[in-house]
Parts: C-alpha cells; sequence; structure tokens
C-alpha cells in the first residue's frame, strides 16, 4: 500500500532512475525487518529482553563473557536461516538489472541480499555465517571445543568469534574503500532502512550529496518529502522499492 505523498515523490524519482549510470544502495536492519528479522531499534525479546546490542556485540563483552555473546550470535544466526529475503531484497536484485552500474552496501551481517540475488555486495559489517579468531583474526572454518564448550581455532587455541564488526571495531578496509569510492562517483543514492547512527555508513549519503548526487532517503523514521536533490519516502521498503522499479520499467 503506497501513501499518496509516496507515490507523487516516486513519479519524480522515475526519470532521475531511469537516467542514472551510477547508483549506489546503502542499506541497514530495517531492509530485513520485514524478512522478520528485529532491527536494533525493536527491543530484544525473551531471554535477551534483559540486554543491549551494544553491551552484546563488543570486544569487551566477550572477553568478560564470551559464553553469552556466543549465545547471542547463535539466536540471531537462527533467525537468519530461518528467515527469507522479501520484495524489498528482491527488488534490488531487479534494480542491478535495469541500470548501468549498481553498488550495494550493506551494513547487514545476515546475507540475505546474495540470498536474493543481488551480486558484489559490499559487506561493511561482516556476516554472521562466517567466524574468526578472537585472537589472530583470521577465518575460522573447522573448530574444536573447550571444556567450557566454546570453540577453539585450531592454529592458536583462541576463542572462536563471529566474524562481524563489533562495536569499537574497525570496517573492512577493502568494502569500506570501495563503498567509499562508489559513493562519491554516484549519481543517485539511496539510503534504505537504516537509522544512519552508526558511522562511517552515516556519513555516506552526506558524501554523496556533496559529490552532487541525488540521494533517495527510506525508513520509518523520516517524513515523506522532495526538496531535490535530497528526497526522503517514510514506508516500508517491500513496498516503496518494488513499486519505483515497476513504474521506472513498466514493461519488464
Ligand atoms: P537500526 O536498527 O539502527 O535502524 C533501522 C532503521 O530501519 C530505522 O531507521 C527504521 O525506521 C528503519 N526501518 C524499519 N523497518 C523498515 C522497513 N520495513 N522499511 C524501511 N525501513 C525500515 O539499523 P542500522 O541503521 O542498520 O544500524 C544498526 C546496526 O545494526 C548495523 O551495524 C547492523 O550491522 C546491525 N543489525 C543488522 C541486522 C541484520 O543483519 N539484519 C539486524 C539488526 C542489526
Amino acid at each position: 500500500m503506497i501513501d499518496a505523498d509516496v507515490s507523487a515523490v516516486l513519479d519524480q524519482l522515475v526519470p532521475i532512475l531511469r537516467q542514472a549510470q551510477h547508483v549506489v544502495v546503502l542499506t541497514g536492519a530495517g531492509i530485513s525487518a520485514e524478512s522478520g528479522l528485529p532491527t536494533f531499534r525493536d527491543p530484544l525479546t525473551g531471554l535477551w529482553a534483559q540486554y543491549r546490542p551494544e553491551e552484546l556485540g563488543t570486544p569487551q563483552a566477550f572477553r568478560t563473557n564470551p559464553q553469552l555473546v556466543t549465545e547471542w550470535f547463535a539466536w540471531r544466526r537462527e533467525l537468519v536461516q530461518a528467515a527469507a529475503p522479501n520484495a524489498g531484497h528482491l527488488a534490488l536484485v531487479a534494480l542491478e538489472q535495469h541500470v548501468p552500474h549498481l553498488t550495494l552496501v550493506t551494513q547487514n551481517v545476515d546475507g540475505l541480499h546474495q540470498r536474493a540475488g543481488s551480486t558484489g555486495v559490499l559487506e561493511l559489517h561482516g556476516n554472521l555465517a562466517r567466524f574468526k579468531c578472537f585472537e589472530d583474526n583470521q577465518p575460522v572454518t573447522e573448530w574444536s571445543t573447550n571444556a567450557d564448550g566454546l570453540a577453539c581455532c585450531p592454529r592458536c587455541g583462541g576463542l572462536v568469534r563471529p566474524d562481524v564488526v563489533w562495536f569499537g571495531e574497525n570496517l573492512p578496509k577493502h568494502e569500506l574503500s570501495t563503498a567509499l569510492a562508489a559513493t562519491v562517483q554516484s549519481d543517485l543514492f539511496f539510503s534504505i532502512g537504516t537509522s544512519g547512527n552508526v558511522e562511517p555508513a552515516a556519513s555516506l549519503p552526506g558524501y554523496a550529496l556533496d559529490r552532487g548526487a541525488t540521494v533517495v532517503v527510506n525508513n520509518l523514521d523520516v517524513l515523506t518529502s522532495a526538496t531535490p536533490p535530497l528526497y526522503r519516502l517514510h514506508g516500508q521498503a517491500g513496498s516503496i522499492l518494488p513499486e519505483l522499479v515497476r513504474r521506472a520499467w513498466p514493461d519488464a
């Protein structure tokens, strides 16, 4: 269901999208919300209701209580495995097929863009399905368990942790530099389902605007407005993105 004000902004965006040469899409937890994955804004439920993500996703938390942190990530991994890509993810796959060049940058660690069929996804915050050693930071694919039942690195015996970027950690260099380069070269930049609170991803839309790109922000926090070159769309990505693609390429 598309609101009348969103519909009017989508009509303005159609010619811009059809002419765009290099589109960059930055996504956050909101694009996976319609797949049933909670964002960090949603309160944790059940067992996890007493914690905040910032307390669990840190090196300090892992050092203090590796069992707790390991269990929290195992719970998130189970949610992801049970989830499926939604219409928002699929619309970005279609968009990739229509525009000359698209770079998809995600802060999500769920791998749903890849499962939908997007290619070359730049994962700024890693992926829940991968693991690495807490001590030597190298990928781990097989492990043994210690007396506490925790997975240990086969090389050095260090504890095995998820290969995701925790609060206070650096982003992967290649992904970040490629995302920055694409952003400053883009003529159309989408920010989808991200609250823009986590740096450095939060700065990307501003860099795109500074370089003269059109920027479209879609989440549930903004009010719908069109103040070119900045457009804001309030609503669910799983409705808005497919509608935009349908209007831009009605015969496809
Ligand atoms: P966030 O939780 O801070 O913000 C979510 C944003 O999505 C909000 O702006 C909200 O209005 C919007 N939103 C919610 N439902 C939406 C929908 N259906 N359509 C469009 N927008 C919607 O998330 P963030 O900005 O990505 O940043 C927080 C961190 O959370 C990131 O580092 C990310 O790695 C991590 N995270 C990832 C996942 C995942 O991989 N699925 C889930 C939770 C958190």
